[in-house]
Formats: C-alpha cells, sequence, structure tokens
C-alpha cells in the first residue's frame, strides 16, 4: 500500500488496535514500525494488567471499551491471549489510602463500575495470603475489589489483534522507522521512511516514548517523556492468587507495587520507581529486585521462597498528569497523537483505537468529545491523576 487512506506510525500497545479498529470498519491501513514485530517496544515490557477501574471518568470509560476487548478475544476471535477475569485488589493497611480509596469509588461507582468495598476478612477470602499487618504495624483494613478486571499476556494480545488487522485488511511493515513527514499548506500528506515514501491524508502518531520526537517532524510539540519501569517474573507454581493486587504505599524508592499470578502460573510484578528514573536506557538493574522483594516478602510472606526467572526494563510513556494525550494535531491538519498512555497504554488501547477510528470517520459522540477535552494534547495540565 503505498497511498492508503491512513499510515499508523508505531505498532504498539496503541498502534495495533488502532489499525485494527480502523481496518474493521473499512479505512485502508498501513502500519510502520521500526521493530521486527507487532508489540516489540513498551508494549512487552507490560505486565498485562486491565482494568476499568481508574479515577479519571475518560480513562473509566475507555478502560471499559478495551476491557470488554481483551476479557472476550478468545470467543469472539478464537485466540488465547491468557486471559483471566480475576478482579483488581487495591489493599489499604492506612487511613491515608483507605480515605482515598474511599473517595474514589464514588466517582467510580458513579460511572457505573463494578467495584466496592471489602472489610479486612472479605478482603482476606479473596487474597488470603495478604500480611495481616504491616512491617510498620499496621493492620490490614481491606480495599476496593473489581471483579470484572483482569490481566492477560501482552504478546499474545498484541500479536492476536495484529493478525485480526491484517485479516480485516490493514498492512504491517516492520523494521522501517518513519524519519520525516510530509506538510504542506499544513496539512499532512504522508511520510518518509527509511526505506521509502508513503502518502495517506491522514497519520497518526501511535509512536510511544518517542511520540515527541514523531510530533516534532511536523513542528509540533507533544508532552512525553520515557519513564524508566522494571518488572520480574517468577518460576510457575500452582495456584494460590487470582486478583491483581495494587499496594500504593510508597516504600524505600518506590511509589507502589503491583502483582498478579499468570494463567500459566508465574508471579508476575513491578513497582514503580519514586523518584521516577527519565531515559531510555532498557538494561536492567541490580537494584530493582532486592527493592521488589522485600516490598512483596512483606506484604505477602508466602512469597519469600518464590525463585524468580527474569527481570526486565521498560518505559511509560509519561505526561505531566499522568493522562493520555490523544487529538488532532494543531500544526498540520490530518496528523493526529494518540500517544502519552503513561502506566496504562496496553489496558487503554482497544478503547483508544476504537476512538481514533470514530475520529478519522468524524463521527465521534458525546461522550468521545468529553474525553478529547480531558486528553487534549495542548492542555494545561493541572493536577495528577489518582491511579495513573
Ligand atoms: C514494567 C512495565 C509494566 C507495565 N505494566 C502495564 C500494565 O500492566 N498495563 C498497562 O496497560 N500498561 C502497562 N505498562 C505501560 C505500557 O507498556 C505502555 O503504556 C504502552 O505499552 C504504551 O503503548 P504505545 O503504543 O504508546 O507504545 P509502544 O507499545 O512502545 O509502541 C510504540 C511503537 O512505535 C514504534 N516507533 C517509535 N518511533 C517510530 C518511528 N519513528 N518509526 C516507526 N516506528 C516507531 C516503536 O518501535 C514501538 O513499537 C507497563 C510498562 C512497563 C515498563
Amino acid at each position: 500500500m503505498r497511498h492508503p487512506d491512513v499510515i499508523v506510525v508505531g505498532a504498539g500497545s496503541v498502534g495495533v488496535p488502532v489499525a485494527w479498529s480502523l481496518a474493521c470498519s473499512g479505512v485502508r491501513t498501513l502500519v510502520l514500525d521500526a521493530g521486527a514485530s507487532a508489540g516489540q517496544g513498551a508494549n512487552k515490557a507490560a505486565i498485562g494488567g486491565v482494568r476499568a477501574t481508574h479515577a479519571d471518568p475518560a480513562k473509566i470509560r475507555t478502560g471499559r471499551e478495551s476491557l470488554r476487548v481483551f476479557a472476550n478475544w478468545e470467543d469472539e476471535h478464537g485466540d488465547d491471549i491468557e486471559w483471566v477475569t480475576g478482579g483488581y485488589a487495591f489493599v489499604a493497611y492506612r487511613e491515608q489510602e483507605e480515605i482515598t480509596f474511599r473517595k474514589l469509588l464514588q466517582t467510580q461507582q458513579r460511572h457505573g463500575l463494578d467495584i466496592g468495598w471489602l472489610d479486612r476478612d472479605a478482603m482476606l477470602d479473596r487474597v488470603p495470603d495478604l500480611a495481616h499487618e504491616s512491617p510498620e504495624g499496621d493492620a490490614l483494613r481491606g480495599g476496593t475489589f473489581s471483579p470484572g478486571d483482569g490481566h492477560c499476556s501482552t504478546l499474545l494480545a498484541s500479536h492476536a489483534l495484529a493478525e485480526a488487522a491484517r485479516r480485516a485488511g490493514a498492512e504491517f511493515r516492520f523494521r522501517e522507522r518513519v524519519t520525516e513527514l510530509f506538510v504542506e499548506g499544513g496539512r499532512v500528506r504522508g511520510v518518509r521512511t527509511d526505506h521509502g515514501s508513503y502518502t495517506a491524508p491522514v497519520v497518526v502518531n501511535a509512536a510511544g516514548g518517542a511520540a515527541a520526537q514523531v510530533a516534532a517532524l511536523a513542528d509540533d510539540e507533544l508532552a512525553v517523556r520515557a519513564d524508566l519501569h522494571e518488572a520480574a517474573i517468577s518460576e510457575p507454581v500452582a495456584p494460590f492468587l487470582t486478583p491483581l493486587v495494587v499496594d500504593v504505599r510508597p516504600g524505600p524508592g518506590s511509589a507502589n507495587v503491583y502483582f498478579y499470578q499468570s494463567k500459566g502460573g508465574q508471579l508476575v510484578f513491578c513497582l514503580t520507581p519514586s523518584p521516577p528514573i527519565w531515559g531510555d536506557d532498557l538494561r536492567e538493574t541490580s537494584v530493582f529486585l532486592p527493592q521488589v522483594a522485600k516490598r512483596l516478602v512483606a506484604l505477602m510472606p508466602r512469597l519469600r521462597h518464590l525463585r524468580v526467572r527474569r527481570t526486565w526494563r521498560g518505559i511509560y510513556p509519561m505526561t505531566p498528569d499522568g493522562s493520555p494525550l490523544v487529538g488532532w494535531s494543531e500544526r498540520a491538519e490530518g496528523l493526529l497523537h494518540a500517544a502519552g498512555m503513561c502506566g496504562q497504554g496496553f489496558m487503554l488501547g482497544p478503547g483508544v483505537g476504537s476512538l481514533v477510528a470514530r475520529m478519522v470517520r468524524r463521527e465521534a459522540t458525546a461522550d468521545d468529545a468529553e474525553t478529547l477535552a480531558a486528553w487534549a494534547p495542548r492542555r494545561a495540565f493541572v493536577g495528577q491523576e489518582a491511579l495513573r
């Protein structure tokens, strides 16, 4: 395809579902990615948590759409993406987390999410191995539980979505880096890559951590910075944990920790470094594992004998306020940014994909207009999203 209707730059957590949604609605779509296959950027570093449980109504709306896609993928398309509807448990040991979660519950329930407060005993029924008390002497108070959330394999999911996009007519070209955007008379006309040129009236910037550089090719600015995070996977063990557990208490060098047991029995876990580590050095460190292990064992003592198989490092494409940047460029008509997904690009991907397809078809709904106002690339960036 030298002259598609839409060129998508990036075949990651966002670009792949964007291509799938566009192709399914009959839009001739070409996807270009510098990597060797779909999902080789931040996508494969993500641990695969998928929730509609957010603090921002735009994320709740988009997350619900994604959740439906992932949860029903095997039934509707036949591919096993290792989906498990295990729910998300946000645990509280201190009064301040209980107050935050209970406040968020009001917004979440107002938006129709299936989520509630579990007291200590009900939480222990769901997650029996949680420590009853923290090392600081705070007793488990309970937490929120959202049974419909879940997790899956990010690589299996992105490959399944890419295959579905191909079947619907999208074309993917890998090992091809976009090096130039053609802009004439204020309109985007196409792209140049290290292999050739393509023309299209619409170009979607889904370049993840490199989205600011792609925007700069059209003299546009995007507030996205690569923020480094590490994760790990253990040996497989017999099932003992159903929900994905999140502990948002700050610890030495970390802002939170989250983990789940995969369908194959492995514990998959990561934490958010504090202060953030900016940059693009993807080499894993010797700091992460001792740090995260200490937190995990304090939270769930039975994990102390679990052997870790591998650690890795990837990026969160961060924005100043923790919310995505989705919208038409003000510098080049036809250039559409779908970037800055922070720690949630995988779980928001399919919802963002269908939003982008509606934008391209000029069929955005009133709800979409609200989402797009919240996620405008040139907004003021006041405040911080609470569950980023
Ligand atoms: C340790 C860790 C755990 C995480 N856990 C979760 C989680 O549980 N759930 C969740 O939702 N998110 C999670 N995330 C965040 C998630 O990985 C990102 O938000 C998401 O992958 C971003 O998607 P993206 O499509 O914007 O970027 P990517 O998936 O990185 O895709 C961007 C693509 O663009 C391509 N590209 C860039 N520049 C060019 C160019 N010039 N030309 C051609 N191609 C180009 C890249 O090769 C890449 O494939 C986690 C991240 C990390 C690091």
